[in-house]
Formats: C-alpha cells, structure tokens, sequence
C-alpha cells in the first residue's frame, strides 16, 4: 500500500486558477520524495492540500489506508514544514517544538520531554530557552523540522526547506535533511524549484508545469531520459542541447553530423521525419581532431566551472555546448568536434521522448 494515494486530485481556485488539474500520484511508504517545477506550477498548492491546509475541488487524497479528502488538517497525521519556518516569535525554542503536542493537549510534563528529546536530536540542545529571532537561519530550519517531527506524523511535508539558507549553510542542511529522513524512514514529500535539490535528495521525483506531472521517475531516470523537451530543458545545471534533425536511413542529420537512429528506436521512427535531438554536454567528448559522427564546428565561448569548463561550439547556425575536462582548454576560434557518447543521444518528436516500440 502506498503511503499517499492521490486520484484526480484537482484545484481550482476562486478566480479560476486551475492550480492542480486531475493529478494522480502515488507516493510510497518510507520515501523521499521531491516535487519539481517551475514557479506557479502548483507545488506549493499540492502540498497544502495534502496536508488539508487548502480544500480539494475535486479527486481523493488517501494517506496509507484512510481517505483523508475531507478531513481538517489537524486529524491528517502530517508534519509540515514551511518556506518562512512560520516559528511563534513570542515562544521560547521549546515551546515552539512542543507545540503540536499541546493542539493534542499532551500533558506539560510529556510535551517538554519529548520536545527536549526532538531538540537534542537535531542539534539544538542548549538553545531551548532562545526565541527565534535570537537564532541562526539554519538553527530557525532545524526547530521547524523538530517542530514537525515531536508527533511522529506518518507524513512529513517539506516546502522549500532550504530556500532561506544561505548557499554553503544549504548544502550543510542538505546532508543533514537526506540523514534525517534516512534515520527516521518517514515518508516525504518535499517542494522546491531547485533540480540540483531534487536530484540530489530523492529517491524519485515528479516534474510538473501548470498543475500536472510531466514525468515521474528517479534522479537518474528524469536526468538521462527526459520524457519531453519541457523536463529536457528544466533538468540539469547545464542546458541539454536540443537540435533539429531529420531522419534519413537508419540515420539522423543533425547539425552537420550523421548519427546512427538507436537500435531501438529504429522502427519507431520514418524516413524524412523531422526529429529534435537531445543530448547533454556531460553525455559529449570534446576532441580537437575530426571524429565521426561527431559535431564539428568552431569555439566561440569557454566558461570555467571549476574543475571543467563548459564549451560551445557554432557548428554551422546551430549551437552545441560540451563539458570539457580539466585536462584539455580549448580557446575561442579554436577547431573542435564534440562526440556524442554512445546510446547518449536521445530523439524526440512533437515535443514528446520517442521511445522504442
Ligand atoms: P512557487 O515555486 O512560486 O512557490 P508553486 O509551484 O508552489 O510556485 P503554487 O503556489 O501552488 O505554485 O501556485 C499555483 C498557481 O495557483 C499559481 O498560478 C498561483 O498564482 C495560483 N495560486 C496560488 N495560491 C492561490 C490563491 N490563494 N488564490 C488564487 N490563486 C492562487
């Protein structure tokens, strides 16, 4: 059984903003998992509504075996944690962490027990008397994460859990998140708009544009197979290169090179189709001497990315960018070829992956 179960799940704002359009999503028991997408495509929304924080239109939320569509968040089960961390400014650290425990009117004795316990467990003994604003921002992260956590919810709901930090302090709380919920095992669904996030952290991801999924599988599956052009060119920190191509024999035509069609592939696609041609700078050698079928053209621009750098190619009016090792610096003007490597090269027609039959 999965841990969250959605069907048809669907909102509408008042005003007409369809946030969610019929989603369907199953989310299993003990994962971490991330929603992906671009701003205003509904993260936000399917979160709060999983969480009963926004009323469904339309469709059905189960959480493990209990349809919860209807029921008010507080009887949900759910542990959330917001964007602003939404801490009580007035509350000591300890009260804040306690305080789902006092909504289910635990007693003091047990409410300061187990949020003292919360708090030491992530790192914030010796604080429990601070109010928030006397804290760091990645302190203020970790008493909304023990906040969430004191009850021992059966789902966690992260929401741009790492947006306020600062960029080392994130990647610090980004190991920390991934060990949390390793250790704990309690499902999770987090938001951000950041991939290197998402594929970094979870064990599967859903993209999403204008409140639907367009594809749903690992870090590893979104990042080499995109199933469109949309997750194509929204996945991954360097641009995939997307070039128009024409099938022809076996073959592709595409920026001045003849690539084999993948075996696969070969009876799903026609002679004299047009195609668009996917393949990442990672997935391309550079070389500085003829290959074949491999896209030859001039150096117009180096950018340094540290332990590589990132080089495009003007090969006839079409662009291609390459990751280049260390090892080698091609400078502007330069010649270069950049070799597809093999089964690298993906194929895609009216926007959508095409895949072997
Ligand atoms: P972001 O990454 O910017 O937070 P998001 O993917 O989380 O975006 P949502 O906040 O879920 O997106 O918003 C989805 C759509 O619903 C957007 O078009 C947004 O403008 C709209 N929307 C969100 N909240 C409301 C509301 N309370 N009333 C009306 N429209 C809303």
């Amino acid at each position: 059984m999965s841990a969250i179960t959605l069907r048809a799940l669907t909102k509408v704002y008042p005003g007409g903003v369809r946030a969610l359009d019929a989603l369907d999503l199953d989310v299993a028991d003990g994962e971490f998992f991330a929603l992906l997408g671009p701003s205003g495509c509904g993260k936000t929304t399917l979160l709060r509504t999983v969480a009963g924080l926004e009323t469904a239109t339309g469709g059905t939320i189960r959480l493990g075996d209990a349809d919860v569509t209807r029921l008010p968040p507080g009887r949900r089960d759910v542990g959330m944690v917001f964007q602003d961390y939404a801490l009580f400014p007035h509350m000591t650290v300890l009260d804040n962490i306690a305080y789902p425990l006092r909504i289910k009117k635990e007693g003091r004795a047990r409410r300061h027990g187990a949020a003292a316990e919360a708090a030491e467990y992530l790192s914030l003994a010796g604080l429990e008397q601070r109010r928030p604003g006397e804290l760091s921002g990645g302190q203020q992260q970790r008493v909304a994460l023990a906040r969430a956590l004191v009850a021992h919810p059966r789902i966690f709901l992260l929401d741009e859990p790492l947006s306020n930090l600062d960029a080392r302090l994130r990647l610090e709380a980004r190991t920390f998140l991934k060990r949390l919920q390793r250790e704990l095992g309690v499902t999770t669904v987090f938001v951000t708009h950041d991939q290197a996030e998402a594929l970094a952290l979870a064990d599967r991801i859903a993209v999403m544009e204008a409140g639907r999924i367009r594809q749903l599988g690992t870090p590893v599956e979104v990042f080499r197979r995109p199933a469109n052009l949309f997750v194509a060119s929204f996945i991954g920190s360097t641009p995939m290169n997307l070039l128009p191509g024409r099938v022809c024999g076996g073959s592709v035509a595409v920026a001045g090179a003849v690539l084999p069609v993948p075996a696969e592939e070969r009876g799903s696609v026609e002679d004299g189709e047009s195609v668009v041609c996917g393949v990442r700078p990672e997935y391309l050698d550079f070389s500085d001497v003829p290959a074949d079928g491999a896209f030859g053209g001039r150096v117009s621009v180096v950018e340094h990315l540290g332990a590589s750098s990132l080089v495009t190619l003007d090969v006839g009016d079409d662009r291609v960018s390459v990751v280049v090792g260390e090892d080698r610096e091609p400078r502007p003007g330069d010649e270069g070829w950049a070799v597809p490597r093999p089964g690298r090269v993906l194929l895609y027609r009216d926007g959508e992956l095409i895949t072997g039959a």
